[in-house]
């Protein structure tokens, strides 16, 4: 678990200035935690929660031995409150709300600070929202607000301006490669991971874990298939409607966004996925940009339905992108 309290190396000036607010007295009753997936927001509110309560305030982390990091660790901290959807995309309810709103009025069990740690924040739907505001406006004595979002801006402006905000960025080239060479060793495959994670490393390892390579070596396949007739969009559609769907369709809009690229003369450098340069310009060679932009819109907005929670046929909509996928070649 003790590393699991530690954050990525890139924030740790981030860190050192809430360490300096917690010395001085001057930490927020609310911060809110901004920046793309998988930089680490996520593991940088835990660890701080971790430390806010750990009994050892001269150490770098929380101490991980402590009575307060023993509660920590086994989930069972009376000071902290993990707030989180049911299930993956979709919303935090305002009876979880009415929780934390519980919570947040009560003094601390342990004599030290209640922490609340809300991961994804955008997930509140607005009446959740609403109902956060009243505590965030008259928080209760020592109690710390973590909110984290990959997707601030869908946020009420009203919730964010009531937290400090904490930027997430990605980290330098260089420096998110040297991160991920303690995880895996080959060097190409670091690089390109990076590139399909939008600079992220915390997410390009999760996709290395996930095996997302695999598998995103399994759809490019298949797209050849289909190109050749081999298969049609219904039967492929059967096939990955139970993947993961926001996943599989930004790599499909990615592709898209390549081909837009290439079609409209951009440099070399500028393609992202450069190992299907082939497919790409067999794409761009035969549909109009107009075309390409249009699918690669729709693509992004059905990954957006996904995102939101949305209740999609997931088979019909796959269908449809794959059909539209195919009519681009013929
Ligand atoms: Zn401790």
């Amino acid at each position: 678990m003790k590393e699991n309290w530690q954050i990525l190396p890139w924030h740790q000036n981030l860190w050192q200035s809430l360490m300096g607010q917690e010395q001085s007295d001057r930490l927020a009753h609310a911060y809110l935690l901004r920046g793309v997936p998988g930089v680490g927001k996520f593991q940088f509110a835990k660890a701080l929660a971790a430390q806010l309560l750990c009994e050892h305030i001269e150490t770098e982390y929380a101490c991980g031995h402590c009575k307060e990091c023993e509660l920590v660790k086994a989930g069972t901290h009376p000071d902290l409150l993990f707030v989180e959807p049911d299930a993956a995309g979709k919303p935090i309810k305002i009876d979880q709300v009415r929780r934390v709103n519980e919570f947040a009025r009560k003094t601390a069990q342990q004599g030290g600070r209640r922490i609340v740690v809300m991961n994804p924040a955008e997930a509140m739907n607005i009446n959740s929202a609403n109902a956060l505001l009243k505590s965030l406006e008259e928080p209760g004595n020592n109690t710390v607000f973590l909110l984290v979002s990959a997707r601030a801006g869908d946020m009420l402006p009203t919730i964010r301006s009531r937290c400090q905000l904490l930027p997430f960025s990605v980290p330098p080239t260089d420096v998110a490669t040297k991160w991920l060479s303690e995880h895996i060793t080959d060097q190409m495959l670091i690089e390109q991971l990076l590139v399909l994670a939008g600079g992220a490393p915390a997410f390009a390892r999760d996709m290395f874990d996930q095996g997302a390579l695999e598998l995103r070596g399994k759809l490019i396949n298949a797209m050849a298939d289909l190109f050749r007739g081999d298969i049609t969009p219904v039967e492929l559609a059967k096939e990955w409607q139970n993947t993961d769907s926001s996943q599989l369709l930004g790599w499909l809009a990615s592709w898209l966004d390549d081909v837009v690229r290439i079609g409209l003369g951009a440099e070399d450098s500028s393609i992202r996925n450069r190992d299907l340069t082939k497919m790409l310009n067999y794409l761009s060679g035969k549909a109009p940009v107009k075309t390409v932009v249009r699918l690669r819109d729709d693509t992004l907005e059905q990954r957006q339905f996904i995102l939101d929670g949305a209740n999609l046929n997931i088979q019909m909509m796959l269908e449809g992108i794959f059909s539209r996928y195919l009519d681009l070649v013929i």
